[in-house]
């Protein structure tokens, strides 16, 4: 797990949204872009590079819960 602290200041690169951790999936979601970010031994990878596309129907059962 990573420090709540963190979390709360981690924002996307592209818009500037709060990004939304995933502890299942070890990610870090961003819903206004549909993208989502590693977390590489604990540090979670922002460049835009390392960011890969939200399929649609997945990003609805993450926000379910
Ligand atoms: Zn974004």
């Amino acid at each position: 797990m990573l420090p709540s602290d963190i979390m709360k200041i981690l924002v996307c690169p592209v818009c500037k949204t709060h990004l939304i951790y995933n502890p299942h999936r070890n990610i870090f979601i961003c819903k206004n872009c549909r993208i989502y970010y590693p977390v590489i031994d604990g540090i979670p990878d922002l460049r835009p590079e390392a960011a890969t596309k939200l399929p649609s129907e997945e990003s609805e059962k993450d926000s379910s819960h």
